[in-house]
């Protein structure tokens, strides 16, 4: 979106940690796209359809979905190393050359994709795009990438129209100086992304506590669907592997899922076996982990040939073997783990929120592409189709947008220097044991209603300290991760069916008619 804007306006990049920190960099598996002659846009739209269970708006699945090849050509045009037909045969290229064409990029398979439609980086996708993309932005002139700056919350003002806020700005905790600034901008658009850190077991990096849709939620946004979270299937069960997943291509490529004792089960679930939807897949394994009471499955691709799987997933074949697991002979133990959010802060096809002159872009927003249960891929493409439109819509708004009047500095009279950290540490362990036990895989009322009581007395509890306490980085994210936890247990408690992400023992079947889940914070 920075260099979709930059031509026209100046912009700053704030990353509360290294700019690399997000979700982005590890994106392993790549960018769903029409590209093949045997594909069809249609095609794309009635697997995410499908694997949204009823739930995903229609017209922004078929919005998104026909701008997938468009996404796609830019980004080759910035020069991401995507795989080639040709270099998925040899070595996988360092860059990519002018002679790229959406037609030589080779195409992979995922879970819920009826053809291959995977563009990718080998198995390092996330890692291409950003780096690319962060050597455009640190050269264009009009672009500043600021690190180890925290957002704190959103400034807003009352418009022309008394009935609508705009947005004017945000606090942000300068890391460095350890103060609190105020940035005034035209435009703010939160593409800090989701919120998984909310579980205990999750493969998203330490900075996914949902700031974006907590300051958005705080600012007078409504929120929605966010008790769809994705548990990826398979992430590396190992006592030393912090977070690693083990990418659907694995499975796209013929990797088959295992009991300890050797066995398939995904046959006992769903006829498209290991490729059934992610939620199945959890489902499934979560399933076979509490009847047998084993500790992980295993995920077997050691009957392809052992060159073959070093080319496809180097990644993956390089970080097993450093936990001495050589996946071209053994099995991977692997278990499900919090993954993706798919609700969030909600807009329409421009990133735009309830507030003017605020968008949300990625993960933290809710734009109904996913219904409920996001198919794989479909995330990366959604980030650039929307901040394309985003980019464009300040573009067009931006001749007579002025910046904000009057506002107030942050103010930091009353409060005084942290002095009981433990109470940060122990709170956020707890919130994540407790969403973890109670809102997770397999639901039920009796559990969330438990959750709830806990979650809003710790939220409490931490309102309480932030307000008498100077800020730093891990109390703002301590306070996100409570209030979207409330926010997900809210959602889930309201939603009186099972369908996609959302299983609850309680309300085992599907409700004849899908409505989303909004909270209204107003
Ligand atoms: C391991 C893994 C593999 C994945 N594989 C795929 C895949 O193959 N294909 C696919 O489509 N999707 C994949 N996903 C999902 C996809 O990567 C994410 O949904 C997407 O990258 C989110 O992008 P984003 O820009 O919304 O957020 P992110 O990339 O997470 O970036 C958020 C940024 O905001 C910053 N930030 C957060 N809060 C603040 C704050 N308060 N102040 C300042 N900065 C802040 C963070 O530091 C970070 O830099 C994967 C996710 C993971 C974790």
């Amino acid at each position: 979106m920075a260099l979709r804007s930059a031509d026209f306006a100046r912009v700053a990049v704030l990353s509360k940690g290294d700019l690399n920190q997000g979700a982005t960099f590890y994106a392993q598996g790549g960018i769903a796209a029409v590209l093949d002659e045997e594909d069809s846009v249609d095609s794309h739209i009635e697997d995410t359809l499908s694997a949204g269970v009823g739930l995903c708006h229609p017209q922004m699945v078929e919005y998104i979905v026909s701008h997938s090849a468009d996404a796609v050509s830019w980004l080759v045009n910035q020069g991401v190393p995507f795989t080639t037909k040709q270099n998925s045969q040899s070595e996988p290229a360092a860059s990519n050359s002018d002679a790229t064409t959406l037609s030589s990029l080779h195409l992979t398979q995922e879970g819920g994709h009826s053809h291959r439609r995977i563009i990718h980086a080998t198995d390092a996708t996330g890692k291409a795009v950003f780096e690319t993309l962060q050597k455009r932005a640190h050269e264009h002139p009009s672009i500043d990438l600021i690190e180890g700056c925290t957002a704190v919350d959103l400034v807003t003002q009352v418009s022309e129209d008394p009935s609508k806020r705009v947005c004017v700005g945000a606090y942000v905790l300068n890391q460095q100086t350890d103060s609190v600034e105020l940035i005034k901008s035209k435009f703010v658009a939160l593409a800090t992304g989701g919120a998984s850190k909310a579980y205990l077991y999750t493969t998203n990096p330490d900075g996914a506590s949902g700031d974006g849709i907590a300051m958005a939620w705080r600012a007078g946004c409504q929120v929605a669907n966010m008790e769809f979270n994705q548990f990826h299937p398979t992430c590396l069960y190992h006592p030393k592997a912090k977070s690693f997943l083990i990418t659907e291509a694995l499975r796209g490529e013929g990797a088959t899922l295992e009991l300890p004792e050797g066995s398939r089960f995904m046959d006992r679930f769903d006829e498209r076996l290991e490729l059934a939807p992610r939620d199945i897949v959890a489902r499934a394994i979560d399933h076979e982990m509490k009847r047998l009471g084993c500790d992980c499955v295993y995920l077997n691709i050691s009957h392809k040939p052992a060159e073959f799987i070093k080319q496809h997933f180097p990644t993956i074949y390089s970080r097993c073997l450093e936990y001495g697991i050589d996946i071209t002979t053994e099995r991977i133990p692997v278990v499900p783990a919090a993954h993706y959010t798919c609700g969030g802060v909600l807009v329409n096809r421009q990133g735009e929120t309830d507030i003017g002159n605020l968008y949300a872009i990625g993960e933290t927003s809710f734009t109904g592409l996913h219904g409920a249960n996001r198919m794989a891929s479909n995330s990366l493409l959604e980030c650039f189709v929307v901040a394309f439109a985003a980019a464009k819509d300040i573009r067009e708004k931006i001749g007579h947008t002025a910046l904000g009047q009057d506002i107030p500095l942050w103010d930091e009279s009353r409060v005084s220097n942290a002095d009981n950290e433990i109470l940060v540490s122990h709170n956020w362990d707890e919130i994540r044991r407790c969403m973890w036990d109670f809102v997770g895989i397999v639901r039920n009322s009796d559990r969330l209603q438990r959750a709830e009581r806990r979650i809003n007395l710790l939220a409490d509890e931490i309102q309480e300290y932030y307000s008498k306490t100077r800020v730093s980085n891990d109390m703002l994210e301590l306070r996100n991760l409570a209030l979207v936890s409330s926010l997900i247990i809210r959602c889930a408690l309201q939603r009186k069916e099972s369908r996609g992400l959302h299983y609850t023992l309680d309300y085992p079947e599907l409700d004849d008619r899908a409505t989303d889940t909004i909270l209204d914070p107003n």
